[in-house]
């Protein structure tokens, strides 16, 4: 006997709100493959058009394709950005699931007070693989070794001497033309939040505000190491200070997990600190900023030479 056309139906409803649940409904007690990571981040974007859209902006050297998700309520283009990217580093697999947890918690509770005045008031540029042959190799550095995340320019190292690869160039160009404000660089192999500078003990003209964030950040994840770059070790031509030298954007390390990689099973809670240290990090960038805009209101010149 044929079942009755409504069971069928209801059937047929039931097998693909499932199959949809499958794909939007991340869970964090394993790694997730490159595939499945665009799958999610493009059906996504289909789900939630007003809300997000997903680009691929480049190539790695092995031919893998470098995504970015936009995240905004915001219809201006020239809203201002913040720009979260994860795995400079390979081998940091843990990072990319802290940021692909990020992206989960804002479109489950994008109409949250707080979350939903975020997405209004900026546009969320999220790349959870700076460097995917790493990524898919296990490796720290792209396919032939080499570390994207010393690639950058810097005071000692001109623009012509850096940009060697085509995953770093790639975030050159984001940086180019987009209006981003602050940035955060997930990492993992250790817990700390770093800001610039990372290649000279000096302090920035904005030290004092990189260090409230900064300090704000490491206590809400319960992070004891909270410092200027360099004082953690001395690097060259690492993405926070290019971003911070080339457009005085306000860009942090977020280091989110004692291990690169840790067991899987402690994967929900690593993401789960995660989401808090990134959305105390949003909300005091959010306040950062709305003293810097309040100051400049008060005094034009004075603010064109300060930026914060
Ligand atoms: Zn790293």
């Amino acid at each position: 006997m044929r079942p009755p056309f409504g069971l069928a139906f209801f059937t047929l409803l039931l097998v693909s709100l499932m199959h949809t649940q499958a794909l939007l409904a991340l869970q964090f007690q394993r790694y997730h493959s490159q595939e499945e990571i665009a799958t999610y981040l493009r059906d996504l974007a289909q789900r939630y058009p007003d809300l997000a859209r997903f680009e691929v902006i480049g190539r790695s050297q092995q031919g893998r394709d470098i995504g970015l998700l936009t995240l905004t309520k915001s219809k201006q283009l020239d809203t201002p950005a913040i720009y979260l990217n994860a795995t400079h580093h390979g081998n940091e697999k843990a990072s990319t699931e802290a940021l692909l947890a990020f992206v989960h918690h804002m479109s489950e509770r994008q109409s949250d007070p707080n979350i939903s005045r975020l997405l209004g008031r900026y546009r969320f540029l999220i790349q959870p693989l700076v460097n995917p042959d790493g990524h898919a190799l296990n490796t720290r550095g792209d396919a032939n070794g080499v570390d994207p995340n010393r690639d950058y320019a810097g005071p000692q190292k001109p623009e012509k001497d850096a940009f060697q690869l085509p995953e770093t160039r790639v975030v050159r160009e984001l940086l180019r033309k987009e209006n981003i404000v602050a940035s955060a660089a997930f990492h993992s192999g250790l817990e700390a939040i770093l800001w610039p500078w990372c290649h000279t003990p000096e302090s920035s003209q904005h030290d004092a505000v990189f260090r409230g964030i900064g300090e704000l950040v490491a206590r809400s994840m319960g992070v004891q190491r909270a410092k200027q770059s360099f004082y953690d070790y001395k690097t060259e031509g690492e993405f926070i200070d290019y971003a911070y030298m080339k457009y005085g954007i306000y860009a942090l390390t977020l280091e989110v997990a004692t291990e690169a990689s840790p067991p899987p099973e402690q994967l929900t809670a690593t993401v789960q600190r995660s989401i808090v240290g990134t959305m105390t990090f949003l909300n005091s960038i959010d306040k950062a900023l709305e003293r810097r805009d309040t100051t400049a209101t008060g005094s034009g010149t004075e603010a064109q030479a300060v930026l914060w």
